[in-house]
């Protein structure tokens, strides 16, 4: 299924991606809490002369962790090398990043709660003491080397801080949680993308985009270029609330942004289950979509409006659902 509200990054974000990124703390909108410590650490670092300690963002997908990464190298004037836990197969391929690093480098690793075991273990001393075993040579010749590595900042991002492996995630001395971002901030956000695309968007449009985006930056970015297709085409090339609306409903997006699955996946909760509680499992099958996605990606911002309700025994639809999907409600839903 081809679904736009999926805030994980597919590739036809890229381009765009590129060139809305902020680069500077203070073009980030919204985070204000992670913004104004990561300042207060990037001033002390800087006057030190230290690099920055490790840090971990943590957060549903699309959120801005990797734009978060780009703006520290930028506002510490270093480079950074990004990649990804599933990317990192052999021990070599870390070995050779990190002796690549120039001093005070940042090196970006995405999903990291994916990282392989035997990677985690040369991660260890390099996070630590800034220092590398290697083992050279195989059998009864071989020698272990020590290698001193720069003094380099490890930034980690990841959906799912409580995967990490305990002895990883206390190297991090710094982590912060990305937060949904509400209404006015994603207006600020599609207002400001849309200035550099030079997509002519009124206030009116820009909020119906931020109202649908479930907290989103990446999605709100994406129905800015989905939405100017139908401004085009059917108005005369602004968004206005009106387009907005037209083009998202015709999207089959709904006035909270849930599209067809959050509504099968809600229905099934509330009509063949009552309400809930449901478990993960059986909500997957339901849906087609994978658990871990539907926990990582769907779930938080279905929370956030007062929709579902985690519990022990499972999900639980709530009567605000129901009362936003027209279902009678049974007495039990309510979480
Ligand atoms: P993540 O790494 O959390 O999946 P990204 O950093 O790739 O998310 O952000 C996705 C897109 O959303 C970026 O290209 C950027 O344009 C936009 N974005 C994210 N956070 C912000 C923000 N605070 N202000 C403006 N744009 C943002």
């Amino acid at each position: 299924e081809n679904r736009i509200v999926v805030p994980e990054y597919t590739p036809q974000d890229s381009e765009t991606e590129l060139s809305l990124r902020p680069k500077t703390l203070d073009e980030y909108i919204g985070q204000q809490k992670a913004k104004e410590n990561l300042s207060v650490f990037l001033e002390a670092a800087r006057r030190r002369g230290e690099p920055l300690d490790h840090t971990l963002f943590y957060g549903p997908p699309g959120l801005g962790k990797t734009t978060l990464a780009q703006i520290v190298a930028n506002e510490m004037g270093v480079q950074i090398r990004v990649t990804s836990g599933p990317a990192l197969e052999r021990q070599g391929d870390l070995v050779a990043l990190l002796t690549n690093l120039g001093e005070h480098d940042i090196l970006f690793i995405d999903e990291i709660h994916r990282l392989n075991r035997s990677i985690e273990e040369v991660l260890y001393p390099a996070m630590e003491d800034f220092e590398l075993d290697i083992m050279i040579g195989k059998g009864p010749a071989a020698r272990s080397i020590r290698l001193d590595l720069p003094h380099f900042t490890l930034i980690g991002a990841t959906t799912r801080a409580g995967q990490l492996s305990a002895p990883l995630r206390d190297r991090f001395g710094v982590q912060m949680h990305l937060e949904l971002y509400n209404t006015e901030e994603l207006c600020e956000i599609v207002t400001r993308s849309a200035g550099i695309l030079d997509i002519p968007c009124e206030e009116r449009g820009a909020l119906e985009l931020a109202r649908r985006s479930r907290g989103t930056p990446r999605i709100a970015n994406r129905f800015l270029k989905r939405v100017r297709d139908f401004a085009e085409v059917i108005g005369d090339g602004v968004i206005t609330g009106e387009i907005a609306d037209l083009a998202l409903s015709r999207l089959e997006i709904d006035e909270l942004g849930l599209d067809a699955v959050d509504r099968r996946m809600l229905t099934a909760i509330l009509v063949n289950y009552r309400g809930g509680p449901v478990g993960l499992e059986t909500l997957a099958a339901a849906t087609g979509e994978e658990a871990v996605t539907i926990e990582d990606v769907y779930e938080p911002y279905l929370m956030q409006i007062g929709f579902l309700t985690r519990t022990p025994r499972g999900r639980c639809a709530t009567a605000r659902a129901a009362q936003h999907l027209g279902l009678a409600c049974e007495e039990q839903a309510g979480g």
